[in-house]
């Protein structure tokens, strides 16, 4: 029996895709051996990296002059390699402040001798809002301006691009990965974990656009160095083969089930269904200001934290899993990521509905 589980990561993968890994991990491609087995320059891995490229460039529609690059270490190594491969030690950066996954990424770069200037911080809101277009300005001489356009523990996400001029773009899409369409170009760079709407934890996927492969210091380390990686089709050494085939099966998934735009409009209208659920009720409630609410993680109170322990207890019964809050926060959280079905998301309005009425 499966769960509908509603993790924050890693995350719920598509049925199809687990099944199709299962059914192929004795004999792949004939092979007679597993993708796990391969070595990572044989022709069956070599193929099945250029085709999960291949099929990122047309889901996401990635220009010629972008570079795609299949990294290990999580977000959590590019918080690094960004301030390595984009600024000189002493250079300056800006940083967009909306929760801890940003405050992390600053914190890197301070570590890593950038200059940081944060031009706004939402710290002062609890991290329940997102900065207001045109309420701050990026220095021309930033190196470059990192946000995170959705903060996975607050449940916040940025309903817009933040406008840089000239300076290049970064943004850490973690926790909303290709969960609707985008415009690569608005961006120099474009990275992210890939628990939670790309299948494996461990491995990043960046998107740079090719200009930036020549700013990175004289001392990176190679396995930080985007240029590097980018020289060796992201083979400086064995890359995580299993990880990038599984990348590969979920991007498919994406695409046979409608692309980008299908999978906005069911993650809007999940969203859009949960929320309601919460706003019309007087038992739970959402501290987010409305127009940063996140389609793929949304924190819920209950009116007495008393219960918290029941509403958990009674939802892992019926099915439900990992709906507790993170421990900086309380209450609960319920991820919607492109993994989860409309049939997980009535299934917990339905529950919430009835502890309500039972229980409050
Ligand atoms: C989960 C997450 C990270 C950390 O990812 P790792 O792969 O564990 O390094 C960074 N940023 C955001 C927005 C996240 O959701």
């Amino acid at each position: 029996m499966r769960v509908h589980n509603f993790s924050a990561g890693p995350a719920q993968l598509p049925l199809p895709v687990l099944e199709q890994a299962a059914s192929e991990l004795t004999d792949w491609r004939g092979s007679g051996m597993s993708v796990l087995e391969d070595s990572h320059r044989a022709k069956n891995f070599a193929a099945c990296a250029a085709d999960a490229e291949a099929t990122l460039r047309a889901v996401a529609g990635v220009p010629d002059n972008y570079r795609v690059l299949f990294l290990s270490g999580g977000a959590t190594g590019q918080f690094s390699a960004i301030p390595f491969n984009l600024t000189a030690a002493g250079g300056r950066a800006a940083y967009l402040n909306t929760g801890q996954w940003s405050a992390k990424a600053i914190e890197e770069a301070r570590r890593q001798h950038v200059e940081v200037e944060v031009l706004a911080d939402e710290a002062a809101s609890s991290y329940t809002t997102t900065p207001a277009p045109g309420s701050y300005t990026v220095p021309a001489e930033a190196a470059y301006l990192h946000y995170t356009p959705n903060e996975t523990i607050g449940g916040v996400e940025f309903p817009d691009v933040p406008e840089a001029g000239d300076v290049p773009l970064v943004a850490d899409f973690s926790s909303s990965y290709l969960s609707r369409p985008l415009d690569v170009r608005r961006y120099g760079v474009i990275y992210g974990g890939c628990q939670k709407n790309l299948g494996p934890a461990g491995l990043a996927v960046l998107i740079v656009r090719e200009d930036l492969l020549d700013r990175a210091r004289p001392d990176v380390p190679a396995i930080w160095d985007w240029k590097v990686m980018a020289a060796t089709d992201s083979m400086l050494n064995t890359p995580p083969t299993f990880s990038i085939y599984l990348l590969g099966l979920i991007l498919h998934w994406i695409q046979d089930t409608g692309g980008l735009v299908a999978m906005g409009e069911r993650n809007e209208a999940k969203a859009a269904r949960l929320y309601a659920a919460i706003d019309g009720s007087d038992f739970y409630a959402n501290p987010v200001e409305p127009r940063s609410r996140s389609r793929m993680n949304v924190p819920f109170t209950l009116a007495d934290p008393a219960l918290d322990a029941d509403f958990l207890v009674g939802a892992h019964e019926a099915g439900l899993t990992n709906l507790k809050g993170h421990r900086s926060v309380g209450g609960m959280r319920a991820s919607i990521y492109n993994a989860m079905s409309d049939e997980g998301v009535n299934a917990l309005i339905d529950y919430m509905a009835d502890f309500e009425r039972t229980r409050a």
